[in-house]
This record gives C-alpha cells, sequence and structure tokens, in this order.
C-alpha cells in the first residue's frame, strides 16, 4: 500500500503527460517559455488571483515572497510553531527573526487569539500556514495586520485547492506560497511552486526576483535569485491541472469518510473549521496516545505512516535560539501525538475500510 498513490494517478494521465513533456522537447525551450506561462494562466485563473509567478518550488517561494517585501536583518515574522521548516528558515536565511506563535488544537493552525501578543514595532510580516490542507483563519489575521501595516504571507504548500469562506486559497491575503513537490496536494514530477498576489508591484518585483532581479536583460536593479519553474514541470502541471478539481473533491470526500468512519473511537481526527471550507487534506492527521505502538501495529499490517512534524519549529536546532519562553504547549503536544496515514484522491473504499479496521484495533 502507498501512503501517497502517485502511480494511480499517472496510469490515467500517462498518454497526456509524455505528449506534454514531448512538446517542451520538441520546442527546445527548457527555460521559461510558452508552458510556464500557460500554466500561470491556468493557476491565476483556478485561484482567482491576478498574478501567479512560477518559481522553483515552495522553499523559493517563501523566499521571493519575503525578498519582495524586504525582509531585513532584524525584522520579525510571525510562523506557526508547527510546519514545516522551510516556513521559519527562509525569514533566518535574510537575517530576519522567526517569532513563534502557538497552533490551535482543533485545526491545527496558527492561534489567531495569540498572534496579537506577538506583534512589536519590528514585525513585518505573519506566514500563515494551511496545515495538512485547510486554510488557517485568515479573514481573523488579515484584520490583525492591516491594522498595523503588517504583510501576511499565506504558506499554501499543504492547502493549495483549499478554500475558505467560499475563496480559494492562494487568493487570501497580500501574497501566497505554494509548493509542487510531487506529494503536495497538486505535485509535478520534481521540484516546483509559485507565488501569487494581487498586487501588479509586488508581482512585478516577485518576477524579477525570479530572474537574477533582472528588469532588462542583464540589467539588475534589485537583488535576486535563480528561483524559475522548469518548462517541464509546467508542461506536467497543465495536464494535472485538468483532473485536479476532481481530485479535489475526491480528497475532500475521502477524507470526510476517513472522519465518519474513525467516530468515536480513541483518536482525535482532523476537524473542519467551517463545514462550507474544503480541506484537501494534504495529509490525514490523527492524534493518538502511544504513537510508537499505533505505528508498529499499522506498518505490521502493511499500512505506511508518517510524522508530521516529530519536532516543533521552536525546539529545532537551528532555531531553538529564537524561542524566548512564549506557551508553545500544543504544538509540543501536537508533535508528540500526530500520524498520518495514507490519504491520496486514489485510495479506494475497500482499502481505506481496512486501514479504519486496524487502526480500530491499534487505538
Ligand atoms: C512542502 C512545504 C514547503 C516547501 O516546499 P518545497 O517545494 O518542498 O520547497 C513549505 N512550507 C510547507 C508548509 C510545506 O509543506
Amino acid at each position: 500500500m502507498e501512503f501517497i498513490d502517485l502511480k494511480a494517478q499517472y496510469q490515467g494521465i500517462q498518454k497526456e503527460i509524455l505528449t506534454s513533456i514531448e512538446e517542451v522537447l520538441d520546442s527546445a525551450q527548457f527555460i521559461m517559455g510558452e508552458k510556464v506561462k500557460e500554466l500561470e494562466d491556468a493557476l491565476s485563473k483556478y485561484t482567482g488571483a491576478k498574478h501567479c509567478i512560477g518559481v522553483a518550488d515552495g522553499t523559493k517561494a517563501l523566499l521571493i515572497a519575503l525578498m519582495a517585501i524586504n525582509i531585513k536583518p532584524g525584522d520579525e515574522v510571525i510562523v506557526p510553531s508547527l510546519t514545516f521548516i522551510a516556513t521559519a528558515s527562509m525569514v533566518v536565511l535574510l537575517g530576519g527573526v522567526p517569532v513563534f506563535v502557538d497552533i490551535d488544537k482543533s485545526t491545527y493552525n496558527i492561534d489567531v487569539n495569540k498572534i496579537e501578543n506577538a506583534i512589536t514595532d519590528k514585525t513585518k510580516a505573519i506566514i500563515a500556514v494551511g496545515l495538512f490542507g485547510q486554510c488557517a483563519d485568515m479573514d481573523a489575521i488579515n484584520t490583525i495586520a492591516h491594522k498595523r501595516n503588517i504583510v501576511v504571507i499565506e504558506d499554501a504548500a499543504q492547502s493549495f485547492g483549499a478554500e475558505y469562506k467560499s475563496r480559494k486559497s492562494c487568493n487570501l491575503s497580500t501574497i501566497a506560497c505554494t509548493s509542487f513537490f510531487p506529494s503536495k496536494p497538486l505535485g509535478c514530477y520534481g521540484d516546483g511552486g509559485a507565488c501569487f498576489t494581487n498586487d501588479d508591484n509586488l508581482a512585478k518585483t516577485m518576477r524579477e526576483i525570479r530572474i537574477h532581479g533582472q528588469d532588462i536583460r542583464y540589467h539588475h536593479s534589485t537583488l535576486g535569485v535563480n528561483g524559475r519553474l522548469d518548462t517541464i514541470q509546467a508542461a506536467i502541471l497543465l495536464v494535472k491541472m485538468q483532473i485536479f478539481p476532481q481530485e479535489v473533491a475526491k480528497r475532500m470526500q475521502i477524507g470526510q469518510r476517513y472522519t465518519d468512519l474513525l467516530q468515536n473511537t480513541n483518536c482525535i481526527t482532523p476537524h473542519l473549521s467551517n463545514n462550507s471550507n474544503i480541506h484537501v487534506y494534504a495529509q490525514y492527521s490523527l492524534l493518538v496516545d502511544n504513537r510508537d505502538n499505533f505505528i508498529n501495529i499499522l506498518q505490521d499490517n502493511g499500512i505506511p505512516t508518517a510524522i508530521h512534524y516529530p519536532i516543533p519549529l521552536h525546539m529545532q536546532p537551528i532555531l531553538k535560539k529564537y524561542y524566548h519562553g512564549t506557551d508553545l504547549s500544543t504544538s509540543k503536544d501536537v508533535a508528540k501525538k500526530v500520524v498520518s496515514i495514507p490519504m491520496h484522491p486514489y485510495l479506494d473504499e475497500n482499502t481505506q475500510n481496512h486501514i479504519v479496521n486496524i487502526i480500530k484495533k491499534a487505538l
């Protein structure tokens, strides 16, 4: 059994993928070119964000976004204390200071009630992660930020395709960043990512930073990086976008089915922040006591699991010096108990029933 079954997905789109890759090979346009533009237009249309800038990966998307808002040494950026390392490490790379805020135990996302206490006159941005595929409470976060001229960046690496109050993830704040790492909700066959914004100036700046800060060929007005999205990956994503809306519907259905089947058991299942929101279940993550034993029993029955994430950011060796003792007990507790089970749009009911039966035995 696969944790995320990328082979099942490929079987259904193999012909179209190969044709699309071949078009790139035939054109010999390997850097940028038509496919990247076409994908950016498609993603912009899908999310509703005016601008989409295809970039090399999700980490670069965050770096480019932070560079575009001019994060400088000493600037503080608020991040949730339980997320993938890149959410905070790109802040550090620019000399910025990550300020950790605890997560909400029912949604796993940043606890909006704790953000205000973390704001100082050095706060430049808040990075709100849609952890496991559900958007954070973006309206509340935007309200807090706008009063003080703080930029909100959505880290939508796991929430691409999700909806918050009928608006799509990646169109919920000043800038959004996503990843097309193969196992993300929209994945390519290597590394890829994108930045989104409705702001024309920020879009122009991010496009320039993506190509060495170049505004006119070989003229560099801003500091930039090599952060382009690979053209072959864009060609793959164009095909995958055609089936993506159906996949999102399947994800929602399969995720909710897990939640229904695991009702009244001894584990905590993911909580939908609002019934009309769409959760894409990038991970279906449970909270269990005695996690090691749970994982062993699943493994003995051929069911793969993963832990997202075993160490909260404030306890990571490279980040702990930025931690000054605020209460991050929910992150710590979740990191001890969280476990992700197989989740992808091609998980059939029989397999899911089998997984649930073993989980019930393991609890
Ligand atoms: C995967 C991920 C990233 C980084 O994306 P890459 O494409 O792997 O660089 C950033 N933030 C979060 C929350 C992620 O899950």
